[in-house]
């Protein structure tokens, strides 16, 4: 169905925050459109079959501690899950450290570990406690640095620095150097705290499309780019919309192009490389992290965590860099990451992701403004945090602020926490 010339609203952008915005509008009943330059829904949540296996467009996770997930059905994606911890390198030996109260098997090999003595592991202890269980106003009122001194101050010691925080971080914040904000180094590290991992039966990309499924599919417009808003006005290629209310609820990029007065912030990329291995070399499902001095950040058997990744019980590996790399430069790290010979891995694809998340240095701006006036708005996870916890966050703040501007009397729900 074409965008109709009229509509009360227009949500521009089809990835977690636009559905997080056009869910609760159609709930509310209002008339809402949703388009998108891309043939699916779900934005940078993207999945694809490649020789039957199913393969996201990077490596990405689901984290149940994230508060919006309340708005999924987690039962509906048929997850499969990562142990809580990691694999780390050291000494010729590949070293278990898990989460004790999820994994209490592993709490000897964990104490054991290579992480420096007891008294760093006891403060890394203290760092988890602190940041999983104190109240979120308090640890964003905390005074604010690199996500590096902020670990330093915590006293991890310099070996759980490099050989577990930097790897383990750089796979989540897409950077090395540890300067994001601490703030967001709480959040981010109270979500692994309080929830699990792991990855849809159907890929990340059933994550949006779950929540593309409670729309009226005549009203979810994709391949459709929008060229132009001027106020209340979306162009396409096929004509022009006017809506009492525009959402554009793009990546970063995109909306400063769309609306001036948005900046993007600056972009992390990661390139994902796939091999397929004839089986797991692992008996648990951990993310395996890269080692100091190496280019890997990361190398995990995803099917170890979801089998329905692989289509016959192979292993799929999805390794990751932060700069582009091209395979035969990492084929032999993958291979010490996963304790294989590197003639046993068949490679799949590859992909770099350059618009992979926006940075989030301090000052960390939560929260930044979604009502520009006149009835244009703007969400995405460049609004809140750069995750899908932020994408749906900004997305439940917008759709308040819409519904406000609609029914300027009507009480308007609060959503719940942001
Ligand atoms: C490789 C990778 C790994 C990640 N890992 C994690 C992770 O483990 N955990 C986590 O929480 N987050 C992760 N993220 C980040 C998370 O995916 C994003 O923060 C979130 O999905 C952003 O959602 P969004 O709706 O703000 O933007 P997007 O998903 O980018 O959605 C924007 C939509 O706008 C559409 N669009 C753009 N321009 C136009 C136009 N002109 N006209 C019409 N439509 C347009 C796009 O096609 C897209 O569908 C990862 C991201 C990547 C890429």
């Amino acid at each position: 169905m074409p965008l109709p010339a009229r509509a009360e609203v227009v949500v521009v952008g089809a990835g977690l925050a636009g559905l997080s915005v056009a869910t609760r509008l159609a709930a509310a009943g209002r008339d809402v459109h949703v388009v998108d330059a891309a043939a699916h829904a779900g934005g940078r949540l993207s999945s694809e079959r490649i020789d039957g296996f199913l393969v996201d467009r990077g490596f990405q996770v689901f984290n149940t501690g994230y508060p919006r997930v309340a708005d999924l059905d987690v039962d509906a994606l048929d997850m499969g899950w990562f142990g809580t911890g990691a694999t780390v390198w050291a000494d010729g030996r590949a070293h278990s450290v898990v989460d004790p109260r999820r994994h209490p098997a592993g709490t000897w090999e964990t104490v054991r570990s290579p992480l420096g003595s007891l008294l760093r592991k006891a403060a890394i202890a203290g760092f988890s406690v602190r940041a999983g269980y104190e109240p979120v106003t308090r640890l964003l009122s905390a005074r604010e640095r690199s996500a590096e001194q902020a670990l330093r101050s915590a006293c991890v010691g310099e070996v759980a620095m490099e050989r577990f925080f930097r790897p383990f971080l750089a796979g989540v914040l897409l950077e090395s150097a540890l300067e994001t904000s601490s703030r967001y180094l709480d959040l981010v590290w109270r979500s692994f705290i309080r929830g699990r991992v792991g990855l849809p039966a159907a890929g990340m990309q059933s994550v949006g499309e779950q929540l593309a499924g409670r729309l009226d599919p005549d009203r979810v417009h994709l391949c459709v780019r929008v060229e132009q808003v001027d106020g209340r006005s979306v162009r396409t290629a096929t004509g022009t919309t006017t809506a009492d209310a525009v959402v554009v609820a793009t990546d970063p990029d995109t909306a400063a192009a769309l609306i001036p007065v948005v900046e993007a912030s600056a972009p992390r990329q990661v390139t994902t490389h796939l091999h397929v291995l004839p089986a797991s070399p692992w008996q648990h499902p951990l993310i395996v992290l890269g080692t100091p001095g190496g280019r890997l950040v990361n190398s995990v058997v995803v099917s170890d965590a979801q089998p329905a990744y692989s289509p016959d019980g192979r292993a799929l590996v999805a390794s990751s860099t932060l700069t582009p790399t091209r395979e035969a430069e990492v084929r032999e790290e993958v291979a010490r990451a996963q304790g294989v010979s590197s003639a046993d891995l068949e490679h799949l694809t590859s992909v770099t992701v350059t618009g992979a998340q926006p940075a989030a240095t301090p000052p960390l701006q939560l929260r930044r403004p979604v009502d520009l006036g006149g009835g244009l708005f703007v969400c995405g996870d460049h609004r809140d945090t750069p995750s899908i916890q932020g994408a749906m966050a900004s997305g439940a703040r917008t759709a308040r602020a819409v519904l406000r501007r609609l029914s300027p009397t009507a009480a308007v729900p609060t959503g719940g926490p942001a």
